[in-house]
């Protein structure tokens, strides 16, 4: 049975489980066709399986490991050449909760190759392709790490407040262009994501953490009223417009021909 009209292919990465097969759910029943990224290959095709049932949308499944150069390949293949594409959700990701000291370095670089260097290399795969077409849509999930970079692993908080200045970057050059960009900054959120960085979910107060569907649910209603961030659990938009806002003030200040007169040697 067909939900809604067609609105044109979303791609998914990191689809097969918690945020990313929520985000494959609401995007079939609200009209898109799916392309679902991950490595497990058997997750993925149950969801297409049942979401082709319950939603009559066409599903594909791309088995691919996102942290490595030819699997990415493969997806900018894919977004390069299907024109159906109208949406972006760069979604796979990895964590982590020891400290940097504690931390394996060659870990370190897969995260930020899956974090940083695969969610650059689609969009960028993409973006001329919405260029050319007027028009598609970028969600970016990044996490309130992104701003608050002392709560977790610092490399993790740094992968995120990466995907943040990128979608702030890909909003100021693209939005002219017909090209919708969300960065959603996700607080803990109930998905295998913490065991896997080395922290159940059940270890965490159960008052900070967000069930995947009402974050996902969140994250599309802010899409639908325009914001460039969307942090589900912040209560008052206001705190966001005026941290971002004290952002901006500093612009016309950081860049001038003279130190700042406290930084003078013989001030
Ligand atoms: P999750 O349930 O562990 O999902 C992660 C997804 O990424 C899975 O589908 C996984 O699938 C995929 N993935 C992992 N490594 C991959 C690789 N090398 N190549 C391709 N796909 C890969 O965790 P989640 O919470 O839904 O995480 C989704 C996103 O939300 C991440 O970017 C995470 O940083 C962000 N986030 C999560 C939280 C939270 O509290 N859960 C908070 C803020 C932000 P396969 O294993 O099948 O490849």
């Amino acid at each position: 049975m067909s939900t809604q009209s067609n609105k044109g292919t979303a791609l998914v990465t990191g689809a097969s489980s918690g945020i990313g097969a929520v985000y494959a759910d609401r995007l079939a029943r609200r009209g898109y066709d799916l392309i679902l990224v991950a490595r497990n290959r058997d997750r993925l095709a149950s969801l297409a399986s049942r979401l082709t049932t319950e939603t009559g949308r066409s599903v594909e499944v791309i088995a691919a490991d996102l942290g490595d150069d030819r699997g990415i390949a493969n997806v900018e293949r894919i977004l390069d050449n299907d024109a159906s594409i109208t949406m972006l959700v760069n979604n796979a990701g990895v964590g982590a909760t020891a400290p940097l000291l504690e931390s394996d370095p060659a870990k370190m670089e897969a995260m930020i190759k899956l974090n940083v260097v695969a969610l650059t290399r689609l969009t960028q795969a993409v973006a001329p392709k919405f260029v050319a077409r007027g028009g598609g849509t970028i969600i970016n999930i990044a996490s309130i790490v992104a701003i608050a970079p002392e709560a977790l692993n610092g490399v993790y908080g740094a992968t995120k407040a990466y995907v943040l200045a990128f979608s702030q970057s890909l909003h100021h050059e693209l939005s002219d262009k017909g090209i919708r960009v969300q960065a959603v900054l996700p607080g803990a959120t109930s998905t295998e994501f913490w065991a896997i960085a080395g922290r159940p979910v059940e270890n965490l107060p159960s008052a900070i953490v967000m069930s995947a569907t009402d974050m996902v649910d969140a994250s599309l209603v802010g899409l639908d009223q325009g914001e460039l961030v969307t942090i589900p659990a912040l209560p008052d938009i206001a705190d966001w417009n005026a941290f971002e806002g004290a952002r901006q003030a500093l612009r016309p200040n950081l860049s001038h021909s003279r130190p700042a007169a406290r930084l003078l040697a013989n001030a």
